[in-house]
């Protein structure tokens, strides 16, 4: 069996991903509350003590809401980067953390690769993993694509990745201009169209499996990340089904689990 995600939540109120291969399970990130993350764990037939570790990318509240309760009533081990750690120390409370090794460290039998992510926190950070069957990518809270994201995620073969906004829907919408400005930036989230360009990139070094997350529940419909993404496939000549496969996590229920390897 492959690594696969199986996203418990996924969007600007909350995120956090089961990750598991046959042997092990752990979570991206707790941003729901104790009560949220166990009934959906329990969708899964997972029960909290059976998660090993929770990875956290960075400190926003929709990344870490439990982050204290997890750590304190099931003991779990919290891993995140030095800088991460002392913020959530100082803003939620004590946690029982690990600093992560950024040149790679493992999980039971999976390896973890943290790597920068531009995004305006104090050091976010996303996740490869590696197993002897598979390799599978995180990352979302991007302001944009870098050569590192692209790399590691060519060489993946699940890749969870950011598809936040519809630049229409952000620009016409009700949020302050300071906030929009926030969002576009190169420090902010990536849109539907920047993410769709991205994917055709990836799938340049073969087929891949695709979760696009993190979509905003203001500035999104997955109506809209969809057409986005079909419309730059479909111009390019890309298949869906043979060049690549993709699906939309979403904000309230937990989304299907998606393998690795699944071709
Ligand atoms: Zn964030
Ligand atoms: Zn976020």
């Amino acid at each position: 069996m492959a690594i696969s995600f199986t996203p418990l939540g996924s969007g600007s109120k909350g995120n956090s991903i089961l990750v598991s291969n046959e042997r092990h399970k752990f979570l991206i990130d707790c941003g729901f509350s104790y009560k949220g993350i166990t009934e959906k764990l329990a969708l899964v037939d997972v029960k909290p003590e059976e998660i090993e570790a929770v990875i956290i990318t960075h400190e926003h509240t929709d990344h870490v809401k439990c982050v204290h309760t997890l750590s304190k009533m099931c003991n779990i081990p919290i891993y995140a980067t030095q800088k991460t750690l002392v913020e959530i120390d100082r803003s939620i409370g004590p946690v029982n953390g690990r600093v992560v090794d950024m040149r790679g460290f493992n999980i039971g039998g999976i390896d973890v690769l943290p790597f920068r992510i531009p995004h305006d926190a104090v050091d976010p950070v996303g996740y490869a993993f590696a197993d002897k069957n598979s390799k599978a990518l995180y990352a979302t809270d991007l302001g944009h694509m870098t050569l590192e994201i692209k790399a590691l995620a060519k060489d993946s073969d699940l890749i969870m990745i950011e598809s936040n906004y519809d630049e229409t829907m952000l620009k016409n919408g009700p949020y302050p201009v300071f906030l929009k400005r926030r969002i576009a930036s190169d420090t902010g989230h990536l849109s539907n169209s920047s993410c769709s360009k991205a994917i055709l990139e990836i799938i340049e070094s073969g087929p891949k499996q695709f979760i696009l997350g993190h979509l905003s529940e203001n500035n999104n419909t997955i109506t809209k990340a969809r057409e986005a993404l079909d419309n730059v496939m479909k111009k390019a000549g890309a298949e869906e089904g043979k060049d690549y496969m993709a699906c939309i996590a979403v904000q309230h229920t937990v989304t299907a689990t998606v393998l690795s390897k699944c071709y």
